[in-house]
């Protein structure tokens, strides 16, 4: 337990009841947590019986791999391969490590057959979201002018968030768009339910409401720990406290750990109150204060302290630095948002030529995801390793969501999502009338898209080459099903490709040999991935890896590339980079506007969540610091002169500057 100041120490060493600690970036909060998990095992506590939450799966590797560096990896060094799939099933001996979102996804596979969903539920992804959107909006005959399927989304997800059903969506609503969202989020819910399948709020709501109406389940849940760990704390939305409440209640060894001023997601419904109050729930808290900041230099220290000060209502905390001096951040101005990728691409390569230091060293922090493009672009002509951390471009190929679409028929209960996904890819003759034609039947007669498609129901008049191509897809599903049974799951999603003749329609739609070669990769890699979910867990299911896929849990990358991943210069936006480290980091495009970004601007309230945004990002470097922003940025095709961003001037010991108060007032436009 070497390496803890006091305060630390006694935050480790306090084994139960209710805890909170309360402080700011870079004090040792997550390292608390996982000294604390360690020092509860080896207290004789068995691992299994404790469990941590993290906000990201990154998050959740790091501590996991910091626990086996300091307990040695489960089963000890040399491993079996009998031992490995023990230590990542639900082994006694292991902690389980998790999001909110994976945890629930667990809860449910046990649970949620008492919400009357079937156990083999299927999570959407945002493409199937959207597409069930656009569905709901059809058949309420809602024009996109009206409210267009990304609106309808948005406000879904608005509610969602803060835990209200559709019936309380009603209520709250008081535009005709609003009401026509709450109309259409009533719909929604019905037609997911209709198809066995969630979507990712679904996952805490369903998990907080099985709580509530099955107090016997809550209690079988909760009994499954001793302890409960929570780390970033003061994100968690009304969901998430109430399901952490509920698993801790019976035995009240719950540590939360957090710090108000890095609260950023009060956009997608999290509450600091939570974290403030916490004290209400359990009056008997220790709350234990760290002020010590041991990532960063005191130069980058000064700098965020002097920025979150403009912050009006906060709890007042300090936060020391715990290495002295340092580099001045510094401030760049750049003349267009290419000059910008390229200086600090420019940069980069130069700071990669001091003595030890190395790609996985640097992060390029942005606020929107439009920013990142111009520096792939930068880094790649730069041949330099980068990773784009959080981006879900691995989901939004073709190649991918056909194949999980394909394999997802492989279920019980195939939703619709992925039947209309697949009926005519590749092309079997089925037209867009045809698909119509079946689908108003299932909405009519109330029967799964599925069940006509594989003879279970009867299908409605179609021409027939419809028949015969619902026939062949039927049939492909049909065989691969057969040939499976008791084979191992590469071999069914090898299976699958091969089946769907999918590798001919690669060919047949990209004539260009290097681009066809892309898209096979990508196949590739998914069977890599299933070969890969297969050898490390304990029961391997189909239903399983797609959860973990889905969940950002399972990566899918190829060897080469997770090679790269593992030392390549991290991109990524400031909300994603939360809890993580960097020895340099540049935070780029810092414009009104930008950051904050032009929605916050209205309210005081969120353009303090923008500052607790920027503090996130500085906090985030231990040695350097670069802002930066240009003065010109290209808007529709033409470029637009900008406004540094205040938080430029707050920094900076210039909120005297008049240009200051320009850029808080912004000329209504
Ligand atoms: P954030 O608010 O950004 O999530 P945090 O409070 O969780 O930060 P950690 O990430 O746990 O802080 O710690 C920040 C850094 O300081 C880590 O590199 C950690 O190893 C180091 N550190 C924490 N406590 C100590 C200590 N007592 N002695 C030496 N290093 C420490
Ligand atoms: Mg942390």
């Amino acid at each position: 337990m070497s390496g803890l100041n006091p305060p630390q120490a006694e935050a480790v060493n306090t084994l139960s009841g209710p805890m909170l600690v309360l402080a700011g970036a870079g004090t040792g909060k997550t390292r608390v947590i996982t000294f604390r998990i360690a020092k509860l095992i080896k207290s004789g506590i068995p691992g299994g019986r404790i469990l941590g939450m993290t906000f990201t799966n990154k998050a959740a590797n790091e501590m996991k791999e910091r626990l086996e560096q300091m307990l040695g990896a489960p089963g000890g060094k040399q491993q079996n391969k009998y031992q490995k799939k023990k230590a990542a099933g639900e082994d006694p001996n292991t902690p389980t490590i998790s999001t909110f979102h994976s945890l629930c996804v667990r809860i449910l596979r046990r649970q949620i057959d008492k919400l009357g969903y079937p156990l083999k539920f299927t999570i959407y992804n945002r493409g199937d979201q959207e597409s069930l959107a656009r569905t709901v909006l059809r058949e309420l005959n809602v024009s996109d002018k009206l409210l267009a399927p990304n609106q309808l989304l948005f406000w879904i997800g608005h509610w969602k968030c803060k835990s209200m059903d559709p019936r309380q969506a009603e209520l709250a609503s008081d535009s005709d768009a609003q009401h026509l969202a709450a109309v259409g989020y009533r719909r929604y819910q019905r037609q997911l339910k209709l198809s066995g399948a969630v979507d990712f709020d679904d996952l805490l709501l369903l998990t907080e409401r099985l709580f509530k109406e099955h107090p016997d389940i809550r209690a079988e849940e909760a009994a499954r720990f001793d302890h409960i760990l929570v780390d970033e704390y003061q994100d968690t939305n009304t969901s998430q406290y109430r399901i952490v409440k509920g698993l801790a209640d019976p035995h009240r060894n719950l540590c939360v750990v957090g710090d108000d001023d890095q609260s950023i997601y009060g956009w997608r419904g999290a509450e600091v109150e939570h974290i403030l109050s916490f004290h209400k729930d359990w009056p008997d808290a220790k709350v234990i204060r760290l002020e010590d900041n041991y990532r960063s230099t005191e130069a980058i220290i000064e700098k965020a302290n002097t920025l979150i000060r403009f912050n009006t209502t906060r709890h007042d905390k300090v936060l020391k630095a715990a290495r002295p001096n340092g580099e001045v951040p510094s401030i760049r101005q750049y003349s267009n948002e290419t000059v910008e990728a390229q200086e600090t691409v420019y940069d980069l390569q130069r700071r990669l030529q001091v003595p030890g230091r190395e790609p996985r060293d640097f992060a390029i922090l942005f606020r929107t995801n439009e920013q990142p493009r111009i520096f792939e672009t930068e880094l790649r002509k730069a041949k330099l390793p980068y990773i784009l951390v959080g981006g879900m471009s691995f989901f939004d190929r073709k190649e991918v969501k056909d194949l999980l679409a394909y394999l997802r028929l492989l279920g019980e209960e195939p939703d619709e999502i992925s039947v209309l996904r697949v009926i005519n890819t590749p092309p079997r003759g089925i037209g867009k009338k045809s698909i119509e034609t079946l689908l108003n039947h299932a909405i009519s007669n109330k029967i799964p898209l599925w069940d006509m498609v594989c003879g279970k129901a009867d299908r409605p008049k179609l021409t027939t080459p419809t028949n015969r191509g619902l026939d062949q897809l039927a049939r492909i599903v049909e065989d691969v099903a057969y040939q499976d049974s008791g084979r191992s799951l590469v071999d069914i999603a090898r299976n699958m490709v091969e089946a769907t003749q999918y590798r001919s329609e690669l060919e047949r739609i990209y004539s260009d040999p290097n681009e066809f070669q892309t898209r096979w990769n990508t196949v590739e890699q998914i069977v890599n991935a299933v070969a890969e979910y297969e050898e490390r867990a304990a029961k391997p299911r189909l239903s399983q890896f797609l959860d973990k896929l889905l969940l950002g849990e399972q990566d899918a990358s190829d060897e080469k590339e997770k090679q790269l991943k593992k030392n390549a210069i991290a991109l990524m936006t400031m909300h994603s980079a939360k809890g993580l480290e960097f020895p340099e980091v540049y935070m780029v495009g810092l414009e009104e506007g930008i950051l904050p970004h032009h929605r916050s601007l209205e309210d005081e309230r969120t353009v303090a969540e923008e500052r607790r945004l920027a503090y996130v990002g500085v906090t985030r470097a231990e040695e350097r610091l670069t802002l930066s922003m240009c003065l010109t940025r290209m808007k529709w095709g033409k470029a637009r002169d900008t406004l540094p961003s205040r938080f430029l001037y707050e920094i900076s010991g210039q909120a005297e500057h008049p240009n200051y108060l320009k850029a808080c007032r912004p000329a209504k436009r």
